[in-house]
């Protein structure tokens, strides 16, 4: 049909086909979150679009570039591109700070990027992240537990041969340091780099450590980067934290150039990437923000550290054999004439408030074919109904496996047939 409506590009419906490696995927994401100690919290789809202009900074592609601000009369607000802002947003209008020392929250949900589809690039995907923010709560063993829990995550969904990268961005000064330091180095090659890293060099340096042009990514690797223009203390805390990471024998490799695109970033960033997705090879990302609770109105000393990990390519990094798993159904109620009909929907209806899985098909259609969909279902049983059941008060329960059939009495509003099931 040439007129209809389809799906808006870069969306996806999530088939039930498919639904059961999400559940999987979730579950393992909650059970994990939950041994470290982390609760759920849910925030809107939409926010004030300055809470986004000012945490992720106006010079990033996600604020610049992506954001899907929403128009006409519900000018104002935007949908989330990702979820730290808002969480934090969350925790600084509920005074968080004043009621726990350390608060440690999860999401799993949707987000949103007006980018140009492609393979593992979505304008609507989906997240789990967590976050941990606290007063004066900065620890390198926090560091390392937050960089240990998103490799558990991955770890629990059976994803093997994931690569973790970390660097350490320092303080807020220590970045400045850095920042002049690149532009140094990268000051005689600017005319190689391409057009949007030359007015990055100016607005945001740390982007062209990014950039993914075959040009840039050649001066990126001729720079002499190391992590000497950091502060003594700052190199001590990425110190401590790439021991504890050695204590959990957690593999890593030390990225001077892993800058993450975002603002908000302070001390420990990192990447876990895994070559399985190909060109799109991030898993999922993360660092420590000390400055943004601060920068959204909060108290000065509300510091924090969180990653999120991205949903669909986790699934694509997922073994496969867990896919079409769901569970079959346990039953099919085939009414043989129209007259067996509201017999056949109390008996499914009883069963489904039972506990019982069961399914009946309203329309008409021959034995045969009703047959073929029971077994196309992968349902373990049938029920048949007809005239002689009807009249007698029992049922034909046969099961698929063996093709076996037996008469099951259907008495005391039907408890004879739910106990027979429930056997
Ligand atoms: P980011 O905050 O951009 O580092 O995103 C964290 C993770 O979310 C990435 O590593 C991806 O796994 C996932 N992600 C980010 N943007 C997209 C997108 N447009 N489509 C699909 N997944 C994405």
């Amino acid at each position: 049909m040439s007129n209809s409506i389809t799906i808006p590009r870069g969306t996806a419906d999530i088939l039930p086909s498919e639904i059961a490696r999400w559940h999987i995927l979730e579950f393992q994401a909650r059970r994990v979150m939950e041994l470290y100690g982390y609760r759920e919290i849910r925030t809107p789809a939409f926010e004030d679009v300055h809470l986004f202009k000012r945490s992720l900074g106006v010079t990033s592609d996600v604020v610049n570039k992506q954001l899907m601000e929403l128009s006409a009369d519900k000018a104002g607000f935007a949908l989330r591109p990702e979820g730290t802002a808002s969480i934090v947003r969350s925790y600084i209008e509920n005074h968080f700070d004043k009621k726990e020392s350390l608060s440690k929250f999860y999401y799993i949900g949707a987000m949103f990027r007006g980018e140009r589809p492609q393979k593992g690039r979505l304008r609507q995907f989906h997240q789990i992240g967590a976050e941990a923010i606290g007063p004066t709560s900065s620890h390198p063993l926090l560091d390392a537990e937050m960089i240990a829990l998103a490799m558990e995550i991955l770890d629990a969904a059976g994803i093997k041969g994931s690569v973790l990268k970390i660097n350490s961005l320092g303080t807020p000064e220590d970045k400045e340091a850095f920042s002049q330091l690149l532009r140094k180095q990268l000051a005689a090659q600017t005319s190689g780099l391409c057009e949007d890293c030359q007015n990055r060099f100016e607005r945001n340096v740390f982007r062209i450590l990014d950039c993914k042009t075959e040009a840039c990514r050649k001066i990126v690797k001729s720079l002499n980067l190391s992590i000497e223009h950091l502060s003594q203390d700052s190199q001590k805390y990425f110190q401590s934290v790439q021991e504890a990471l050695r204590t959990l024998k957690i593999d890593f490799q030390v990225a001077p150039t892993l800058v993450r695109g975002l603002d908000y970033y302070t001390h420990t960033v990192f990447e876990i990437s895994n070559a399985a997705l190909g060109s799109q090879d991030a898993l999922g990302a993360g660092g420590r923000y000390n400055r943004l609770a601060a920068d959204l109105g909060g108290s000065e000393n509300v510091e924090a550290i969180g990653f999120a990990l991205g949903m669909e390519r986790m699934l694509l990094a997922m073994p496969t054999s867990t896919e079409e798993i769901s569970e079959p159904i346990q039953t099919i109620v085939i009414a043989l004439s129209r007259d067996d009909q509201p017999l056949g929907f109390e008996i499914v209806s009883t069963l489904r408030r039972a506990g019982i899985s069961g399914d009946m098909g309203y329309q008409k259609a021959s034995m045969k074919s009703q047959m073929r969909l029971a077994d196309k279902l992968g349902a373990q049983t049938v029920i048949l109904i007809g005239e002689d059941e009807r009249k007698n008060g029992y049922v034909t329960v046969k099961r698929m496996a063996d093709g076996t059939q037996e008469k099951v009495p259907v008495k005391d509003h039907f408890k004879t047939l739910v106990d027979y099931f429930k056997k």
